[in-house]
This record gives structure tokens, sequence and C-alpha cells, in this order.
């Protein structure tokens, strides 16, 4: 992000306007609709204000003369746009900032010190899309999507609540329950009715609020009631997460999340929430379970919401089981969120069917993280070739794997498959046969990474990518 979006007062001071034609009144539309003041050098001569209103144009100075020798005392913003603007915006704009302006100049980013967003208006509810001047056509087009999703009277929603905050936040003393009174307030039957346009019903319902803090949903010791929601945030495509993890994000005073949770995941929760990492960096130890448990423990009963962020699936490999069982135990309230399991990423991803007719109809996660764990596994399981064995955490235990199953007598010719980063940009496959594992493995960039092992694999897309190119060389050798 380039642009900040920031709001501008325009009761402080005129716009200063430069230009002419259809682009300057365009321009002029839209300060005019927004109630500014509007100093305008029409660098055509031609002040043609057909389509404002007699309030807007009354608000409008006609300026003549030269804008280069324009008063700027007291101008909040310049703006060049239009016929005649092309000219004088570069030197307009060298004036603007050496006054300490903000100034635009249109369709020249080199020259612009902010751009004009695509707006949606609906009174307090203002809405600006910007695409850091890049393209207006994609401004405009998320501008129709976030219209059609926003209720016609958000913008009364805003000022309803507008005029009730500091009296009922004067009788709420903790800020979190502050805020959930108001989503209670937005979410429930009082903000429907605003939305109906029936605000006299909706500030009578408000009025019987006899104690707000129990409205807020505080426990009768009048705190602010905390929970804890485990949520799986899937393999890594922020387009994974469920509508219901995202809920929990966007609700979260804060999120604990692990190594493996990428920052475009983090991005999807709530702004004010606190994001503390609690896994294991690359090369140093995690905090420790107990650690984390306690983190978790303590949030919830300071009143917090918070939520507990993890790659895949939360009963995965990923210690939901020993979280809920200490969140049981200091009776927090808590819940558990689905995520997509790394598994079932990277088999979408590169299309390979875990299931198969008659060829796998059992499935095995495992876990090998460290050749010691692999040595422990019992592989004599595993022996069945309608088995589909997916290892997790299996990158450097890929010799003891071959090992362990060659030793349980799977054929060195079994399908295998290294699936890393799946479902993100960068995602890497590598396919083989058992025989080779630790080669697919070396060749591939970093981790994460599962191993997928069993017929399936001979199904999937790298496979046949794979055959196919080894084919095509075949054929170019015998033609050479
Ligand atoms: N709870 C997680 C697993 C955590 S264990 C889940 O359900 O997916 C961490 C292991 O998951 C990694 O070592 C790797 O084997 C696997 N993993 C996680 N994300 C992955 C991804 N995007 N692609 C491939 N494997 C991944």
């Amino acid at each position: 992000m380039r642009f900040l979006p920031v709001f501008l007062d325009l009761q402080t001071g005129p716009v200063l306007l430069v230009g002419g034609g259809e682009p300057a009144r365009a321009k002029l539309r839209v300060l005019s609709a927004a109630g500014a003041r509007i100093r305008w050098f029409a660098t055509d001569g031609n002040h043609d204000v057909s389509g404002l209103n007699a309030d807007e144009v009354a608000r409008i100075e006609f300026a003549a003369g030269d804008p280069l020798a324009a008063d700027l005392h007291g101008v909040i913003a310049i703006l060049c746009a239009g016929a005649g603007a092309g000219g004088v915006g570069v030197a307009m704009s060298a004036r603007a900032r050496a006054a300490g302006l903000p100034v635009n100049v249109m369709d020249d980013l080199k020259h612009s010190s902010f751009i004009f967003p695509a707006i949606v208006d609906r009174g307090d509810v203002v809405v600006a899309v910007g695409t850091g001047g890049t393209s207006p056509v994609v401004a405009r087009r998320v501008r129709e999507r976030i219209e059609a999703m926003l209720p016609a009277r958000i913008g009364e929603l805003a000022t309803f609540i507008g005029r009730f905050r500091k009296s009922i936040n004067g009788r709420i003393a903790q800020m979190p329950l502050r805020r959930r009174f108001w989503e209670r307030v937005i979410d429930g039957p009082i903000g429907g009715l605003v939305l109906a346009g029936r605000n006299l019903e909706a500030e009578r319902a408000l009025a019987d609020i006899t104690d707000p803090t129990t409205f807020a949903g505080a426990s009768a010791s009048g705190e602010a009631e905390g929970r804890v929601t485990l949520v799986g945030a899937g393999p890594g495509d922020p387009d994974l997460l469920t509508v219901k993890a995202l809920r929990a994000l966007q609700d979260a005073d804060v999120v604990f999340y692990d190594e493996l949770v990428s920052p475009e995941i983090l991005d999807r929760a709530r702004r004010d929430a606190s994001r503390i990492p609690v896994g294991r960096r690359v090369g140093k130890p995690g905090i420790g379970q107990d650690a984390i448990n306690k983190l978790l423990i303590d949030a919830a009963k300071s009143g917090q919401r918070a939520v507990r962020l993890k790659g895949g699936d939360a009963f995965v490999f990923g210690r939901g089981g020993e979280e809920v069982e200490a969140l049981r135990q200091a009776g927090i309230a808590y819940s558990v969120v689905p995520g997509i399991t790394a598994a079932l990423g990277a088999a979408a991803q590169f299309e390979v069917p875990l299931t198969f007719r008659n060829e796998a109809l059992r499935i095995t996660f495992l876990t090998a993280h460290k050749a010691r764990d692999a040595e422990t596994v019992d592989w004599s399981a595993l022996t069945d070739e309608k088995m589909t064995v997916v290892v997790y955490m299996g990158m450097t235990a890929a010799t003891s794997v071959r090992a362990g199953l060659l030793a349980a007598g799977r054929s060195p010719q079994t399908p295998v498959g290294v699936f890393a980063r799946a479902t993100l940009a960068d995602a890497q496959a590598a396919v083989g046969i058992l025989g080779e594992l630790p080669d697919l493995v070396a060749r591939i960039d970093r981790g994460p990474a599962i191993l997928v092992i069993g017929d399936v694999v001979a199904h999937s897309a790298p496979w046949s990518d794979q055959n196919f190119t080894q084919t095509i060389s075949k054929l170019l050798e015998a033609a050479e």
C-alpha cells in the first residue's frame, strides 16, 4: 500500500480546482456533493456548472487569472484536472508541495501527493476504494460490489449510534464490553429497526435497555466474558478459510498463531486484534505447550475473545487436543472451528484422489518429525497396498520412511509424491517411486511438505505431466 486512505474535513477550508472540461466538472460534482467549498480556475474560461444545485453553486468561487499566482491562504488541497490542467499541473504541483498542501494532478502519479478513490457514499458511512492509481476500472468494480453488499441505510445506523454512543459508553466501564454492546445493537433487532427506517422504535428499544453491561453479555460479576476459539487456518491460501474461521478472526481481541500461518491469513483478523506468535520459529524453540495453554486461559479470563490460529486443522497434528483439555480443566468457554488439513489441500491442488475405487480404500495420516519418530512408527500396520499413507513433517525422515515401508513389504515401485507449500503461490511437487523417496525430497526447495505414498499418486496431475514430458523427450530422442 503506497496511498493511505484518510478522510479530509471539507469544513476547514476551500479546495482549489484548476482545469476545465468534463474531467474538471466531474471533480466539481464529487467535491460539491461532499459539501466542499471550491475555488475554481477554469483554464478554458468555461465555468459551466450545469447539473449542480443552487446550494452547491453558492459554495463555488469562480476564480480568474493565473492559478499559479492564486492566493493559497486557507486552501486545504489542490486538484488539477482536464483541459488546461496538464500545462499548469506540474507547476501547480511544485507550488503545492512548497506550500505543504496535498495535491492531485489527474492521471499524473508523479506529481500527485494524493489520489482520488472510488467512493461509496452513504452519509456518515463512506467507503474509499483505491488501486494506487493503477486501475480505476478495478476500483469501480470493487465499489460496485461494496454498493451491492451494504444495506441502504447503513449511514443512518452510524448516525444513530453516534447520537447515543457517549451516554451509553458512560454506563459501561470496560472497553471490550462497550464494543460488544454496540455489536449486539448493530447485529440485533435495534440495528434491524434502523436499517428498516424505523428510527423511533429503535430509539425506544435502546432506551428500554436497563443494564447495558448485561446486554453486552457480561457475566454476573459484570466482567466481560472471554472465550477461546481454536481455528484451523487451512494449508496457506487465505481463500480456504471457512466462513466461521473468518468470523472468529473478525471477532477476535487477540490471535495466538503458529509459524505456519501466513501473513495473508493473519491479515484477515480484526484490525485492532493483538497478534501473538507462539509457534516454533526456524531454529528457535517455541514457548512450549504449557505456556501456550496458560496464555489462552489468561486471555479468556481477562475477558478477551482469543483465537488460537493453527495451520491446517487443529486436531490433525495440531495439538488442539491438549489445548482443549487445558481449557476444559480451567473452565474456560471454548469452541473449535475445523480447517482444511494439509493433506486435503495438497490433494486438491495436485489432484491426488486420496481414495480411488478399487485401488485405495483406506487413508492413514501419520507424522514422522524426526528419524527417531519414524523408527517408532509401526510400519507393519501400513503394508496394505490399498492404503494411501500421508506423512506429515516427514521431509527430514524420508530415508527412514522409505526403510520402514520397504521393510513392511511395500514395493519400491509404489508411487510417491512430495507436495510442498500446497495451496500457496509457490507450491511445488516431486513425484516418483518409493525407492527414490529421499531424492524426491531433495528436489524440494523448502517446506512445509507432506509425503503421499500409494497408487493414487499415479493419478495426480504432476505424475501425468511427468509422463507426458518423458514421452515427448523419448519421441524427440527417437526422431534424432
Ligand atoms: N495441523 C496441520 C499440520 C501441522 S504439522 C494440518 O492439519 O495441516 C506441520 C506439517 O504439516 C508440516 O511439516 C507439513 O508436513 C504439513 N503442512 C502444513 N502446511 C502444508 C502445506 N501448505 N503444504 C504441504 N504440507 C503442509
